[in-house]
């Protein structure tokens, strides 16, 4: 972190050292209040490699997962308005809302227990906030303006072409790739060919659409390239509520202050700890702090820290790790439970919520009709010469299922006394059924002699052509004239 742009006060105005942070406030305001930029520099190590492998798998996942096909069918799609689910070329249609509320709670029950166990692994290494800004946004930005110095230089210039041209450059860059993100997350829920051909139209033919995808790019633009840290701080409801799912057995990234203190320049060289009070660590920190205060809500566990202090200490010929992942209590020297009651708690409740989710996934997916008898006459009877030959009760049958299975139903009664004398008509034999609802015409033609008292109720089974099983059965009640 170094100075901030001009007419912004920034550390170097509050203290004799930029870098020795104020202990009244935090490092990102002045002591009007106002927003102190920050210029985190750059950092090389093993914490910094292994982030950027997992940053550019979830980019993957976040921003070209949507666009691939699986079956002729997005590989994740949630279309809320219609109720449909697809997840690797399988889809589940009429999704019941409280599926997505059981997954979204069991997720959050699984962040938690995440949480609980390894502190803000979500903020550091998995947040799109995180993997964007670090991945994309500062790398476009140290490619155009250059280094931490040299960024921090250019914004304290006064307007030059230079300054035009670079800004005009990046902020142009960072606009296509948040139009790229916002229209991904539309995707998510939409499709991205629907999407496609939207956004191929006039925006008045979608205006809502088009008005979601301005809204979700402007924020993303403005978030990503310009509040940044500020949205970590001051705006980000996890980062206020996981200090209560974290207590002294949690992993954090911290400062070993035994090794570390007295720190250089405090005390004799001959009774030094390990470290030399470079301030590297403040300088690469991404949210401004200096963690050799003790753990604090503004750390988003980025590791940054890690790898500045580390690479100090190989060049001083010190054991690595002044600043590493550990917990309060193996600071103190007091071992470390990964495993107890608040992240079993945790793990119970999120295995509870999923099972509950497949259980009601399960019985949804079953086939469920439902017989309406047609209005008017209840029944028709064919006579020949006065006598009823054949009746025919007439139903709307409505059939849904959420499952991603494909039925082909026809019918059939299973009762071995009614051999002959009942017979199914519908448009057409079988009945497709590839969504979650349709409804169809049924007409039951059956003899006369079946009825008891003018009724009689059968049994009729639902029945798979395609695998010959039956789905689901029915009773239902038949009417006709009393003889
Ligand atoms: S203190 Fe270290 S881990 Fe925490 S945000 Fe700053 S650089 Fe990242
Ligand atoms: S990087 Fe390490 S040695 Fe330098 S100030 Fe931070 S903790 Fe001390």
């Amino acid at each position: 972190m170094e100075k901030s742009p001009k007419g912004k006060k920034s550390q170097s105005n509050m203290s004799k050292n930029k870098f020795e942070l104020d202990p009244e406030r935090l490092a990102t305001t002045d002591e009007e209040g106002h927003r102190v930029y920050l210029y985190p520099e750059d950092v090389a190590g093993v914490w910094k490699n292994r982030r950027q492998l997992v940053y550019w798998g979830l980019i993957i996942v976040y921003l070209v997962l949507p666009w691939f096909y699986i079956n002729g069918k997005p590989a994740l799609m949630v279309n809320i308005a219609k109720r449909e689910f697809t997840f690797f070329g399988s889809t589940l249609y009429g999704v019941e809302p409280i599926l997505f509320f059981l997954l979204l709670i069991s997720g959050l029950f699984f962040i938690g227990f995440l949480t609980s166990v390894f502190g803000r692994v979500w903020c550091g290494w998995a947040c799109p906030q995180t993997v964007f800004i670090q991945s994309i946004f500062l790398k476009i930005e140290a490619w155009i303006e250059g280094k931490a110095r040299q960024r921090e230089k250019l914004d304290q210039d006064p307007l030059t072409f230079e300054k035009i041209w670079k800004k005009l450059l990046k902020w142009t860059i960072y606009t296509a790739i948040s139009l790229h993100i916002a229209h991904t997350f539309m995707g998510y829920f939409i499709g991205p060919r629907e999407l496609f051909w939207i956004t191929m139209g006039s925006p008045f033919d979608h205006f809502g659409i088009f008005t979601a995808v301005m809204i979700f790019t402007t924020i993303i633009l403005l978030d990503f390239g310009w509040f940044r840290e500020q949205f970590c701080i001051i705006a980000c409801p996890y980062g206020r509520i996981q200090s209560v799912m974290m207590d002294e057995n949690s992993l954090v990234v911290a400062y070993d202050a035994k090794r570390g203190e007295p720190r250089r320049g405090l005390v004799d060289r001959s009774q030094e700890g390990d470290c030399v009070n470079c301030y590297n660590c403040v300088k690469v920190c991404p949210t401004g702090i200096d963690i050799r205060r003790g753990t604090q809500l503004e750390c988003i566990a980025c590791t940054q820290c890690i790898d500045a202090c580390d690479d100090i200490m190989e060049r001083i010929n010190k054991p690595k790790g002044l600043i590493r992942y550990t917990s309060e209590n193996a600071l103190k020297g007091i071992k470390t439970k990964l495993i107890r009651p608040r992240s079993v708690l945790y793990v119970v409740l999120g295995l509870i919520f999923i099972s509950s989710f497949f259980y009601f996934l399960q019985a949804s997916s079953n086939l469920q009709a439902v017989f309406i008898r047609s209005k008017g006459a209840p029944f028709n009877a064919i006579e020949e010469a006065g006598v009823v030959q054949q009746v025919t009760n007439v139903f709307t049958v409505k059939l849904k299922h959420q499952g991603s299975q494909e039925f082909h139903i026809d019918f059939k009664h299973n009762d071995p006394t009614l051999e002959g004398k009942v017979d199914f008509l519908t448009s057409a034999r079988p009945i497709k059924l590839e969504r979650a609802e349709m409804q169809t015409v049924l007409i039951i033609k059956f003899s006369p002699d079946i009825l008891v008292a003018g009724g009689k109720t059968i049994k009729i089974d639902f029945y798979d052509r395609i695998t010959n099983s039956v789905v689901a059965t029915k009773e239902v009640s038949l009417v006709g004239p009393i003889h």
